[in-house]
C-alpha cells in the first residue's frame, strides 16, 4: 500500500492557501508536459486502420456520491440527479461488447460517483473479471465505505484501488487510517491488489470540468487538444455512453448500450465528428468542451498514452 500526495504536505497546504494559483500552475505544467505525447497519440490514432479500442472504459454504476468535494458537481450539496443504479443487464451487455472486441486495457469503476454505494458492485466486478481477464480493473473511491472486509471481497477481482482521502487538513481520515493499519498488519492478505491512498485537499480548485465545476467557472475557448474522444468511453447508470467524466450533465451522450455496441459507438460517426473537431480546433464540437480547461489526463493516465505510443499494453501507471 502506498500513501501519497501531490508534492506532499507542502503541496497540500499550498493548494489550501492559494487554490486558484495552484490550479493555474498545475494545468500549465500538465499542458506543457503532456502536449507532445497527446499530439503524437492523436496522430497515431488517426493513422491507424480498422476498428480501434479505447484506452479506458469507465462505468458509473450508480449516479450518486456521499462526498463533499468543493470542485466536484457530484458533491452532495450540488448533485440533483435522481438516484439510478445501473440495471445488471446493461452492465453485462457492455462487458460482453468489450469482451467480444478483445478489450484489454483499463476498466475504471467510477465517473462522477462513489462506486461503493452500488449494492451490486462485487457481482459486477466478478462478471468483468471473468469476461476481461487481461483488462486492468480499477476502482476510484473516497474510501468512506471501504472496510477490510470489502477489500477482502475485491481480492482477485480488482487490480488497483485508488483511495482518495479527501480532507481539509493533511491527515488520513479515521476509517482510512484503520484500513491502512489493517493492510500494513497483514500485507500478504492484500498482496494481489495495488492499493494507493492519495491525500487530497477537499476544497481544491482543479479544472473547471467543462464549466460544470461548482468552484471554477467556464473559460474562453482552449486550443489545447483534448484527448478524451480518442481514448475514453464513459458509460452511465442508464446505459448512455459519453466520452468524458467532466460531462456531468450528459450533453456529450453519443448513444446507449441498450441499443448499440459500445465499441461500434467508439468507432462510429459521432465519435469521429468529435475527433475531427479536436484536430481542427483543439476541442470537441460541444458547448461544454468549448469552455473546458481540463488537460485531459493525470500523470497515471498519461502513462497509458506513453505505453500505447511505445506499442505496449496501455495500462495506467
Ligand atoms: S470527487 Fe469523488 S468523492 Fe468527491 S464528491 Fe466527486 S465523486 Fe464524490
Ligand atoms: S473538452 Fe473537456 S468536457 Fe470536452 S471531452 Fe474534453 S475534457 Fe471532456
Amino acid at each position: 500500500m502506498k500513501i501519497r500526495s501531490f508534492f506532499g504536505k507542502p503541496g497540500f497546504y499550498l493548494q489550501k492557501a492559494f487554490p486558484r494559483f495552484c490550479a493555474y500552475c498545475y494545468l500549465t505544467v500538465q499542458k506543457s508536459v503532456q502536449h507532445p505525447y497527446i499530439k503524437r497519440y492523436i496522430r497515431n490514432f488517426s493513422a491507424e486502420k480498422g476498428p480501434k479500442l479505447p484506452l479506458c472504459v469507465s462505468f458509473e454504476t450508480i449516479n450518486k456520491c456521499n462526498g463533499t468535494c468543493a470542485f466536484c458537481p457530484a458533491n452532495t450539496a450540488f448533485d440533483k440527479r435522481e438516484r439510478t443504479v445501473m440495471p445488471p443487464e446493461i452492465f453485462d451487455k457492455a462487458i460482453d461488447d468489450l469482451k467480444n472486441a478483445g478489450f484489454n486495457a483499463n476498466l475504471v469503476m467510477c465517473i462522477n460517483n462513489e462506486p461503493l454505494l452500488d449494492p451490486l458492485l462485487t457481482e459486477r466486478l466478478e462478471k468483468a473479471r471473468r469476461a476481461l481477464p487481461d483488462a486492468k480493473i480499477q476502482i476510484y473511491t473516497n474510501g468512506s465505505l471501504l472496510t477490510p472486509e470489502k477489500l477482502d471481497e475485491f481480492r482477485g477481482l480488482v487490480d488497483k484501488i485508488i483511495i482518495n482521502n479527501y480532507t481539509e487538513e493533511y491527515a488520513l481520515n479515521k476509517n482510512i487510517r484503520k484500513l491502512v493499519e489493517k493492510v500494513n498488519d497483514e500485507p500478504e492478505q492484500f498482496s494481489g491488489t495495488q492499493i494507493i491512498v492519495e491525500i487530497r485537499y477537499r476544497n481544491a480548485v482543479l479544472s473547471n470540468r467543462g464549466g460544470l465545476s461548482p468552484n471554477k467557472k467556464a473559460v474562453r475557448q482552449q486550443k489545447y487538444p483534448c484527448v478524451m474522444p480518442f481514448s475514453d468511453i464513459a458509460i452511465y447508470s442508464d446505459g448512455s455512453v459519453g466520452i468524458c467524466s467532466c460531462d456531468f450533465s450528459g450533453v456529450l451522450t453519443l448513444g446507449n448500450v441498450k441499443e448499440s455496441n459500445v465499441i461500434e459507438l467508439f468507432n462510429g460517426e459521432k465519435y469521429a465528428r468529435m475527433r475531427e473537431s479536436v484536430i481542427k480546433t483543439g476541442r470537441p464540437d460541444c458547448g461544454i468542451c468549448e469552455v473546458c480547461d481540463f488537460v485531459g489526463r493525470s500523470n497515471t493516465r498519461l502513462k497509458a498514452i506513453k505505453r500505447k505510443i511505445r506499442g505496449e499494453r496501455p495500462y495506467f501507471g
